[in-house]
């Protein structure tokens, strides 16, 4: 984005900035998508791939957003009735995909803000009528992260139940040990911890949730998860990928197995502790509790009724930075500091400068 021929900074929980050694890997030439040089760079990357998911399923790439394969978890897995865990907009917009697939499904459904907790799963799984439970791991739109490992212990008292996690705001940021917690379907996106552009989606299929999809019909065919399963084993896509992506993809593992994953998560921390001193610093609050506060990014509720549109316009004509003023109904009631993918605490201390700045510039 430029402002009068200025570039726009993105702080914003997705699309995060994408560097240049990313967007050099992204415009490399392309090559044919049945090619030999094609197959050697998709096998080449899978290696890594499992192991940034701690996983020993295939890793799938599909060239859509997420939302492509939020959707084609339902629409490939759920033969009885889905429950979809709610407590945001992109949790809550999860259930209505899953009607619009035709899939019979019910809401375990909590305050926006509020985490999914093992608890409240098992009450709604005791029913025994679902085969499909979704859980967004990292509710970007409120800042909240739902304790993995405990729904996934609760997740192994239900082996009839898949378990399907949204870590598209997550992964990479956070260690997710997908095999070690019966994660079935974890789907992630480019654009958010990833630090690339828009358009990719990647995400790991079980071998139990592949031997589900067989019994399901109407699967569709762009986004069949054995169509990917078939081209898999030939190290390609079902159909022709956003290669530069995949370009961009091997150059990004490169960066990441090269900094280490714990030292990944570590800074991922280590920004997250420098966002939550300055909101406490400055007398805001978190919008979640703390403890279920995410490591990604900062969701700050607006509990000194700052104009905070104000605040972002300062930003971004003082700064040439932009941050986000708040998702859907908590526009203006929150605004949201990304720290996730590329950013340092050195790049997530200068933004926080900027904001004293501005909140200084607007009189709050
Ligand atoms: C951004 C986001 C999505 C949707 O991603 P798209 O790339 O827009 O499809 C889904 N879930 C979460 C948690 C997100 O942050």
């Amino acid at each position: 984005m430029k402002l009068m021929g200025k570039k726009i900074k993105l702080f914003i929980p997705g699309p995060t900035e994408v560097s240049e050694k990313t967007f050099q890997a992204f415009s490399k030439p392309m090559i044919g998508h049945r090619s030999k040089a094609f197959q050697e760079l998709y096998a080449s990357i899978q290696p890594q791939l499992q192991q940034l998911l701690h996983t020993k399923n295939p890793v799938f790439l599909s060239t859509s957003s997420a939302w492509g394969v939020m959707e084609a978890a339902v629409r490939n897995l759920t033969r009885v009735r889905a429950l979809n865990c709610m407590n945001g907009a992109f949790s809550d917009k999860w259930h209505d995909v899953t009607a619009s697939c035709g899939k019979p499904a019910d809401k375990l459904q909590v305050d926006w803000g509020k985490p999914i907790t093992g608890e409240l799963v098992r009450d709604k799984l005791k029913s025994g009528v679902y085969d499909v439970l979704t859980v967004i791991h990292n509710e970007t739109s409120t800042g909240t992260m739902s304790p993995l490992e405990e729904i996934a212990a609760v997740m192994k008292g239900f082996p009839d139940v898949l378990f399907v996690v949204d870590a598209v705001s997550s992964l990479s940021g956070v260690k997710i040990e997908v095999d070690k917690l019966g994660i079935d379907v974890l789907i992630t996106g480019s654009q958010k911890a990833l630090a690339l552009p828009p358009g990719l989606a990647l995400f790991s299929v079980s071998k139990r949730a592949l031997d589900r999809t067989i019994s399901v019909k109407h699967r569709g065919y762009y986004f069949d998860f054995l169509e990917f399963l078939k081209n898999h084993e030939k190290n390609m896509t079902p159909s022709t990928p956003s290669i530069g992506h995949i370009f961009a993809l091997q150059s990004k593992l490169q960066d990441i197995f090269t900094e280490g994953l714990d030292a990944r998560f570590a800074r991922h921390r280590a920004m997250q502790k420098l966002a939550h001193d300055w909101v406490r610093t400055n007398g805001f609050e978190l919008f979640p509790e703390q403890k279920f506060a995410s490591v990604t990014l900062s969701c700050v509720r607006n509990n000194r009724n700052i104009d905070v549109p104000k605040m972002i316009e300062t930003l971004k004509t003082k700064y040439a930075c932009i941050i986000d003023g708040g998702y859907g109904k908590l526009k203006g009631h929150t605004f949201r500091i990304s720290h996730m993918g590329d950013e340092t605490p050195e790049t997530v201390g200068l933004l926080l400068t900027w904001l004293d700045d501005c909140l200084k510039t607007i009189g709050a």
